[in-house]
């Protein structure tokens, strides 16, 4: 930790304690050339793991791309912003937990679509309409089959 007053390396830790409820850790330095005091805010990063996509390509993981993608599907569909937002944390975590540092596309797709499946029906049709075009055909007519009777037997 380089002091940003003197630039000098060595610093040392004064005092440390938790903040933000435990999120982080605020921790008072003080300078070893020039003794000067500062203060640094420590968070635990939690990185995503990246996409591997079906070329073989690696992409890292793109939230805002996520965020555009379930927003599209849901155009005009009566799902409010807050459920979304719940959406898209419930997929980074679920991406997260898997401790893998690269997923394969197909993963996060799959993700997604448990996750429209629950916010909209209309929206996870357009979605794995788009998304399984050319990967599944068949499984997704039997998607589209299930949905369409569902439909029917509800009054
Ligand atoms: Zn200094």
């Amino acid at each position: 930790m380089y002091c940003p007053f003197c630039k000098a390396q060595e610093t040392k830790v004064i005092d440390s304690r938790l903040v933000a409820e435990g999120a982080q850790v605020r921790r008072r330095r003080e300078c070893l050339s020039c003794n000067e005091r500062f203060t640094t805010f420590e968070t635990a990063e939690l990185v995503m793991p990246r996409v591997v996509k079906q070329d073989g390509t690696r992409q890292p993981f793109d939230e805002q791309k996520l965020r555009a993608g379930i927003q599209r599907s849901l155009e005009k569909r009566p799902v409010s912003i807050e459920r979304i937002e719940a959406s898209i944390d419930r997929i980074k975590h679920r991406l997260r937990a898997t401790g893998e540092r690269e997923l394969k596309s197909m993963t996060l797709g799959e993700a997604v679509m448990d996750e429209l499946r629950e916010l909209d029906e209309v929206a996870y049709v357009r979605f794995a309409s788009v998304y399984r075009s050319f990967q599944d055909l068949n499984e997704f007519k039997a998607e589209i089959d299930r949905l369409s009777t569902q439909a029917q037997k509800e009054p």
